[in-house]
């Protein structure tokens, strides 16, 4: 079985980047759920498409055409119907959007098959909130990324200075409060750590160390 190392948490715990750093030390793959959501949330938006609506939302994930594009260093671009939708994708606005249709259970059955597709040798690292609960249950390898809720809200900022965005930290933090409410509260796939997975706090801790507890999960 090709192995898999699931990397579960709320939005700002560093995933995304500790995910990243892990799958390039390892020559692994690399699955970001967490955009399928957004770029599904976004398509829905773009055809008008009522987020409350399971069965209309489905079929659009059912639709939605989404590619993963390596352009060089960095961050790879996301591209949701033939158009870049990279930048979009990162915005809180759109973080909202794919907690709304996430909480549908049509819809995250729709992508059921297309995550599995990830797994692929010699192995992968999936990055989201039911990685290891849903997924991959199968998976050996599993990790519960956290943060405090202030220092996730801060990362979050910085990052979105970088990248030009400017938005009042205040504000963020409440929608990032809200999202991981609602994201930990619903019915279907809750954000938990599975039984069996190792929790890694990174509160007040460099990256370079926490790409280090996570490797060291797997063996030598
Ligand atoms: O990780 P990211 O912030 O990109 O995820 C956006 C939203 O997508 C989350 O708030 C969550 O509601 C949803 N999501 C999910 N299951 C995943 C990944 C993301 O429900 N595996």
């Amino acid at each position: 079985r090709i192995p898999v190392l699931t990397i579960d948490g709320p939005s700002g715990s560093g995933k995304g980047t500790i995910s990243r750093a892990v799958a390039e030390r390892l020559g692994w793959h690399y699955l970001d759920s967490g955009a399928l959501y957004r770029a599904v949330g976004l398509a829905a938006a773009w055809e008008g498409v009522d987020l409350s609506d399971a069965e209309a939302v489905a079929q659009c994930a059912a639709r939605t055409e989404i590619r993963f594009e390596t352009q060089g260093a960095g961050e790879p671009h996301v591209i949701v119907n033939g158009k870049d939708a990279t930048r979009q994708l990162r915005m809180e606005t759109a973080g909202a959007a794919a907690s709304a249709i996430a909480a549908h259970p049509p819809v995250r059955a729709a992508l059921v098959d297309l995550q599995h597709r990830f797994r692929r040798a010699p192995g992968l690292v999936a990055d989201g909130r039911d990685m290891g609960t849903v997924i991959f249950p199968d998976a050996p390898y599993k990790v519960f990324l956290t943060a405090s809720a202030e220092e996730r809200a801060k990362r979050r900022h910085k990052q979105l200075k970088e990248k030009g965005v400017s938005v009042n930290l205040d504000s963020l933090l409440h929608e990032i409060a809200a999202r991981d409410e609602r994201d930990a509260g619903r019915a279907v796939a809750p954000l938990r750590p599975a039984d069996d997975a190792v929790v890694v706090d990174s509160t007040g801790t460099p990256i370079t160390e926490v790409i280090e507890r996570v490797l060291a999960v797997l063996p030598e």
